[in-house]
């Protein structure tokens, strides 16, 4: 006989409760309190969710989505930042983790629960695909994205289904790692993304979408459906948990950033998502790690993974070797599952924060050292650039020179300052006019031998374009502009259309402190030819710092 489900449609309600259901069904269902379930979900008002492993400041424009009433919370799941509101429908699968129908690997469990949700849309009229390692597209566009969690013998699965898009609140709403400087960025997110109102002639009523998605999981996985409400534990139980998931503890606690300018950054692009750590280290002659905080848009199983992982780096030596032996060994010995992120993403990502330890020996004054953003190599194999790379928006707005390369330095805006500090340091400015132009000069000084180069762009530019940047492989530095950017401002289409009237302000103290450092008239400090020295002479520091993505 065909096992029968629980079919559960919450209808619209707002974060907290969603995500107080997520855990209740869960527990329910870890519990063997209730059968396997399909949930629907919507949410009202709209809201921001950020991934389990997400800190809230990192990923949401907090002070946008206040002023707009978009609620802000926080998944149980990994994966990245997402915008819903009431034009976008969840599913989820609640079941038990042992069924013989469910694969143990988290990729394939992946691809079961996508095949189910395209033999659903393709109900609809829609031909979507799987797309590894966890969305669902259509014509090379993203309709839908999933991920998951577990909690005892029993996991979540969970999927967005876009039935309409608002793709200009979203971006607003999010600190998407869009910039200015890469042309058709804007109307490339909606290039990549598409919807059912956009797919079809007729957008079908909600109840036909339902009913396609639950045609489709019920014969993906070869079971049917019985509509049925919430249990009477469960609403007890949602009613005990409400509170905690409209909590500051919940919501920003959970991953709230290390507070202080000591710490130490360092990020970077797996093919699982992006890494993000903060460690802070004390003790001069033996420095240990005394704080670590790791985040990202990736998806870990269990999802406590992470934590465990800060656990054990916590109060070890600060040196390379160890953190590899302990990363691997973390690795090695849990059933941890990372989809996309290995352990040498996390090896690497820890050392590089760990390097920066020593740019105070090149100039670099401690609380700047999350400012210089390396590429390809650390700030002390950095040396001879004989050009700097500036952003044309840091031009005065009514400057002839705004869209064009050249500066007249008329004193009037920090470009000038900056070409004046190349110049001294006998560099070549360049102001950058938009990213082809920037991927073409940096493949052009490759060509011609030049050794590196050093420049200055915003964080979310250096985050998105990290993995250019090693493609085309030649080393560098890169300076953070102070944080305004045109997106904080609410001004991307302006932007976009190259008609962004703000200005964005370099730092030209620390631009002067690097440039020193890196110019073609450089000469190490004492401290920096000593540490060369050592850096030559023993093989644990000099063990291969270039930061290509290994594995
Ligand atoms: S300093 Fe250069 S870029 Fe700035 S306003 Fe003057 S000419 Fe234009």
């Amino acid at each position: 006989m065909t096992e029968v489900w629980r079919l559960l449609d919450t209808g619209p309600r707002s974060a907290a409760e969603n995500m107080a259901l997520d855990e209740v069904v869960l527990t329910a269902r870890s519990r063997g309190r209730v059968p396997n379930t399909l949930r629907f979900l919507q949410f009202s008002p709209p809201c921001v969710l950020v991934g389990y492993h997400q800190a809230v400041e990192q990923e949401v424009r907090v002070g946008y989505c206040r002023e707009h009433g978009i609620e802000i919370n926080r998944r149980l799941t990994g994966g990245g930042a997402l915008y819903w509101d009431e034009s976008q429908l969840g599913w989820e699968i609640f079941a038990g983790k042992e069924e013989a129908r469910f694969p143990r690997r988290v990729e394939d469990l992946y691809r079961l629960m996508c095949d189910a949700a395209v033999c659903g849309l393709a109900k609809l009229g829609i031909k979507a695909a799987f797309r590894p390692k966890n969305d669902i597209e259509v014509n090379g566009r993203k309709i839908s994205g999933t991920g998951g969690t577990s909690l005892g013998g029993a996991f979540l699965f969970q999927g967005t289904l876009l039935v309409d898009f608002d793709a200009d609140t979203m971006i607003r709403a999010l600190r998407i790692p869009t910039e200015k400087l890469k042309d058709k960025e804007i109307r490339s997110v909606k290039e990549r993304v598409t919807c059912l109102a956009w797919e079809l002639p007729t957008l079908p009523s909600l109840d036909q979408i339902k009913s396609a998605l639950v045609a489709g999981f019920s014969e993906a996985l070869g079971v049917t459906f019985a509509p049925a409400p919430l249990g009477a534990r469960e609403e007890e139980l949602l009613a005990q948990r409400l509170g905690h998931f409209r909590s500051d503890e919940w919501i920003n606690g959970t991953r709230r950033p290390l507070a202080g300018r000591s710490e130490l950054r360092a990020l970077r692009k797996s093919p699982g998502g992006l890494v993000r750590v903060s460690l802070v280290v004390a003790g001069a002659r033996s420095p240990r790690i005394r704080e670590v905080f790791i985040t990202g848009d990736f998806f870990a199983y269990p999802r406590r993974a992470i934590l465990d992982l800060e656990a054990r780096l916590k109060d070890v030596p600060a040196d390379p070797r160890t953190i590899e032996r302990i990363i691997e060994g973390f690795f090695a010995d849990e059933e941890v599952q990372i989809p996309g992120v290995t352990a040498r993403d996390f090896v690497q990502t820890v050392g590089e924060a760990l390097d920066k330890l020593t740019y105070t020996r090149h100039g670099i004054p401690r609380d700047e050292v999350n400012s210089v953003f390396p590429v390809v190599r650390p700030l002390p194999e950095i040396t001879h650039c004989p050009v700097l790379l500036l952003p044309y928006c840091a031009k005065l707005p009514q400057c002839e020179y705004r869209f064009r390369d050249g500066c007249a330095q008329c004193g009037q805006c920090c470009i000038g300052d900056a070409y004046r500090i190349a110049e001294e340091h006998g560099m070549r400015p360049i102001s950058i006019q938009n990213y082809e132009m920037l991927e073409e000069m940096l493949a052009d000084l490759k060509r011609q031998g030049v050794p590196a180069f050093a420049g200055s762009c915003c964080e979310a530019f250096y985050a998105k374009h990290r993995s250019d940047f090693e493609r085309i492989g030649l080393p560098g530095i890169l300076v953070d502009v102070d944080n305004t950017t045109c997106y904080d401002l609410g001004r991307e289409e302006d932007a976009y259309a190259g008609r962004f009237e703000n200005q964005t302000y370099l730092k030209l103290d620390l631009i002067e402190r690097v440039v020193r450092r890196v110019g073609p008239k450089h000469l190490p400090t004492p401290a920096a030819a000593a540490e060369e020295k050592e850096t030559t002479a023993s093989p644990d520091v000099g063990v291969s710092r270039e930061y290509a993505r290994a594995g």
